[in-house]
């Protein structure tokens, strides 16, 4: 648990992390099955690390934990709920979309491309949707995106605009306004792809600082570095499946599977 949820009452409460479980999640995309019989358990409180070549499913299997995707058959489980259905005398039936919506607002997610408002500053990015929501007053939201922005480094950016930022910098904003939700886990899709060489360490050291405080973690990343020395658990995902899955001193050092073993040549 991280300090700030130990000490309760504090400003800047840490929303309580969740588990994530995916049951044999099916996803198909006309011909091709992208996602073929997946099962995850992220517990809570842990950082899973998801690896896997190009065009493995891994962005899929994100977008169905949040219901961006609908699964073909399968079910997701965050926080013990399940995702985009609810269980109506013993049958599961399909969520309305204000209910999706307020489930997608416990999940938070980076994306590659960061996704910031380009007509927005930093603070605004940050404050918009908890103000939307209407959980907090404009007043209380500015000052909560405020308190995120000094978070990850850039307390002193919040009236910049995205275009004056760094990619390093608009990738922080974004991490920033996924948590402004206090978000039971957070979903990460290479979120320091799209970023120059010099700029990832920046990204990565503020998301292994959330790791520490405790937060639930699911990030796609190819940065094996950063795997080997934060995630809890690594899972290799190859044609839509697990192929495995084990802390990273197994998968990453004495992988099992040729095509473990066959990615992990290419990518180190
Ligand atoms: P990864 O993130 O591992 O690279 P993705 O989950 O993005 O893989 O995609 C897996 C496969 O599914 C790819 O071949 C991709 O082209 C295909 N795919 C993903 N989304 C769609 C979509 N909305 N429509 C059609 N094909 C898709
Ligand atoms: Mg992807």
């Amino acid at each position: 648990m991280s300090a700030a949820a130990k000490a309760g009452g504090t400003r800047e409460r840490a929303a309580r992390p969740v588990a994530v479980t995916v049951r044999g999640a099916y996803k198909r995309f006309g011909a091709q099955q992208v996602l073929a019989g997946v099962d995850l358990t992220v517990p809570a409180g842990e950082v899973t690390v998801i690896l896997g070549p190009s065009g493995s499913g891994k962005s899929t299997l994100l977008r169905t934990i949040n219901h961006l995707e609908k699964l073909d058959a399968g079910h997701v489980e965050v926080g013990g709920e399940p995702v985009g259905v609810r269980r109506h005398r013993g049958r599961f039936k399909e969520l309305g979309e204000r209910a999706i919506l307020a489930q997608r607002g416990r999940i938070g997610f980076v994306f590659q491309n960061f996704n910031l408002f380009p007509h927005l500053t930093a603070l605004e990015n940050v404050a918009a949707a908890p103000a939307a929501t209407g959980r907090r007053s404009r007043a209380q939201a500015r000052e909560a995106a405020r308190e995120l922005l000094a978070r990850v480094g850039l307390g002193d950016r919040a009236e910049a605009y995205p275009r004056q930022l760094s990619g390093g910098q608009q990738q922080r904003v974004a991490i920033a306004r996924a948590l402004a939700l206090e978000p039971g886990v957070i979903l990460f899709d290479e979120p320091t792809s799209a970023l120059d060489p010099e700029l990832v360490g920046e990204v990565l050291s503020v998301i292994k600082d959330l790791a520490t405080g405790g937060t639930t973690l699911i990030v796609v990343t190819h940065e094996v570095g950063f795997a080997r020395e934060v995630a809890d658990s690594v899972v290799f995902l190859d044609g839509g499946r697990v192929l495995e899955q084990g802390p990273p001193a197994d998968v990453l050092s004495a992988p099992r599977h040729p095509r473990t073993r066959e990615f992990l040549s290419r990518v180190l």
